[in-house]
């Protein structure tokens, strides 16, 4: 199987937006955007060994490498357009080629985006997407802007998916471990969220991590009260401090975290976006984030953040 063989075969797809005026397969895309419309380009890889264990299924590898990016357009209140994805492969196997596809092609056709290029080469396993979202222009939902005396928001449960690559990396199979292999982009939500939130980010390096992104980008305080951080019940069951830990840092959930001010509380809880919301805390003066307990006592985790893959913490 060449090179020209895996695109056609594997991800030359009809285009369903009639913004494509060329796809895939000249030397370049060319693509026509509304007017009226900012472009937010976003573009991250995954690499094997490193964003998932070996071992992982293809269909999960494809959806994650399309979920990672889709997750930071939802965090810019970009609605998914087009999309280039670099393959490299260590050899071209049909079989592993078609369930990659698929994970791939699934999670594109819900999210809207169209493949308008992308190369492949031979190499260690990685994938890069660079995806291209829409918002109306100066819509876009920035990290710098939150502002004291804002509340603090996360959507959906915290540490789920810390929990599934754990299991992953002891040997358990993929069955149950969804939150890590198959993220959630939280697209509709991003884009509810234009002209209500203040500063927002996904979380994809741990709460901790991607709220001081926040705190610094908008030069505020953030303070959080653990007590309130949404946990599923599998996460509830461990060990308090653990639990904590992994909600605060373990990262990979790509749920969005933001602010908004207490005026937009009715608006938010109307927000149909098909994911909960919790208020964890508070926008102060300030810099860092503080972690409270139930007792208002600074918590610290046992470690900022988990480095699963270069033996333990980071
Ligand atoms: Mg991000």
């Amino acid at each position: 199987v060449n090179e020209f063989d895996i695109i056609a075969r594997y991800f030359d797809r009809p285009c369903r937006r009639d913004d494509v005026v060329v796809g895939v397969g000249d030397d370049g895309a060319v693509l026509a955007p509304p007017p009226g419309s900012d472009m937010v380009v976003v573009t991250d890889t995954v690499v094997a060994g490193r964003h998932f264990p070996e071992g992982t299924p293809a269909e999960a590898i494809g959806h994650r490498a399309l979920a990672v990016n889709l997750s930071d357009l939802a965090a810019m209140g970009a609605e998914p357009a087009w999309m280039t994805l670099a393959l490299t492969l260590p050899e071209a196997d049909p079989a592993w080629l078609e369930r990659f596809s698929r994970g791939f092609h699934a999670l594109a056709e819900s999210a809207g985006i169209d493949l308008v290029g992308g190369d492949t080469t031979s190499g260690p396993l990685s994938a890069t997407v660079t995806a291209i979202g829409l918002v109306p222009a100066g819509g876009a939902l920035r990290r710098g802007g939150a502002s004291p005396g804002e509340r603090i928001y996360v959507s959906g449960t915290l540490g789920d998916a810390g929990l599934d690559l754990r299991g992953l990396l002891a040997g358990e199979g993929p069955d149950g471990h969804d939150r890590f292999l198959y993220p959630t982009p939280r697209l509709e939500l991003g884009r509810a969220l234009r002209g209500l939130a203040g500063g927002v980010i996904d979380i994809s390096d741990g709460l901790l991590a991607d709220l001081g992104h926040i705190a610094e980008a908008s030069g505020v305080g953030a303070r959080v009260r653990l007590a309130d951080l949404p946990l599923s019940a599998a996460v509830r069951a461990l060990e308090p401090g653990d639990a904590r830990t992994l909600a605060v840092s373990a990262g990979d959930d790509y749920e969005l975290c933001f602010t908004a001010p207490p005026s937009a509380e009715a608006r938010l809880v109307a927000l149909e976006a098909g994911v909960n919301l919790t208020c964890i805390g508070d926008i102060v003066p300030g810099e860092g984030v503080v972690l409270m307990d139930e007792h208002g006592r600074d918590w610290h985790p046992a470690h900022a953040g988990f480095d699963h893959f270069n033996g333990g913490a980071r």
